[in-house]
């Protein structure tokens, strides 16, 4: 059983370019900045996510693949950010390979459960997993080890088609490797108002999941998408803008939706 002192939300779609990375990183952020303790783990070969908190590659010493094949523990490999209270266990190219490597391992798909199951993972009340744009090992990994799955959701035309793959998928992985798995919310993102598709994407995706979608739309917002190039959160970068903003009041819905949560527990 997963403990419940603190909260590991998976931040997954199959589909690149939706969001998860910007939104693990800003809601992160954002997180931190009210004073909660976060990690996020980065489990994209790529590394958007360490790079776009500041950590540059020669720095990265150690990664997920580090814990991934259980040569060391999350107190060994995370590092710090600029952002006061927000860590990271970046990632690094060896992940490209890590699935060969474990594929004949029969606890392959529970490799970062149990490395957050340790106590150092408990110094952080928020560990948000950013995942890579596909159902892999890694993603399994990911969803076998968290509470909760978070799915931003870029408003075009084929967002319901990939959500209810994603959504069969956390059928799949409840059934097999984690019971308990819940749908943290979906968050829609790149929200443009002045495209007609876009609003109706955002009226189909709320008649069909209701509750479960965030209040809150990120919009498209060019500081967002410059951020990253100066290795900081919008957040940081420009916490006024539109899309800034935008992230605060997720992560305040966020904080909401956790307190109703454990009072109903
Ligand atoms: P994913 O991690 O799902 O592949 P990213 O978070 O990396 O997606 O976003 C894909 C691209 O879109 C990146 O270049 C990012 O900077 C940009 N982007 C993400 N969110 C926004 C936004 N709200 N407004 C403008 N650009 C965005
Ligand atoms: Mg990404």
């Amino acid at each position: 059983m997963i403990g419940e002192r603190n909260r590991i939300i998976t931040i997954a779609n199959q589909k690149g370019g939706v969001g998860k990375t910007t939104t693990a990183i800003n809601l992160a952020t954002a997180l931190a900045a009210i004073g909660e303790r976060v990690l996020i783990v980065d489990l994209d070969p790529q590394g958007n996510a360490s790079t776009g908190l500041g950590i540059e590659r020669r720095n990265r010493k150690l990664s997920s693949y580090d814990i991934l094949t259980g040569t060391h523990t999350i107190l060994e490999t995370v590092l710090e950010t600029a952002v006061p209270n927000l860590f990271i266990v970046p990632s690094t190219m060896d992940l490209l390979g890590v699935e060969m490597e474990i594929a004949q391992q029969p606890d392959r798909v529970f490799r970062l459960r149990r490395a957050l199951s340790g106590s150092d993972a408990l110094a952080f009340s928020y560990i948000l997993v950013d995942c890579p744009p596909s159902f892999n090992l890694l993603t399994m990994n990911a969803m076998a080890a968290a509470h909760s799955v978070l799915v931003p959701l870029q408003c075009e035309f084929f967002a319901l088609e990939g959500l209810s793959q994603l959504l069969e998928t956390v059928d799949q992985v409840r059934r097999t490797v984690n019971s308990s798995l819940d749908i943290q919310g979906i968050v829609l993102t790149m929200f443009d108002s002045r495209n007609n598709l876009a609003q109706q994407v955002v009226n189909d995706v709320r008649t069909h999941l209701g509750e479960k979608v965030y209040h809150t739309l990120i919009p498209r917002n060019v500081r967002v998408s410059e951020a990253p190039s100066y290795g900081k959160p919008a957040i940081l970068y420009d916490l006024k803008c539109a899309g800034s903003q935008a992230y605060l009041q997720l992560a305040s819905e966020v904080i909401q939706r956790e307190r109703q949560r454990k009072a109903a527990a």
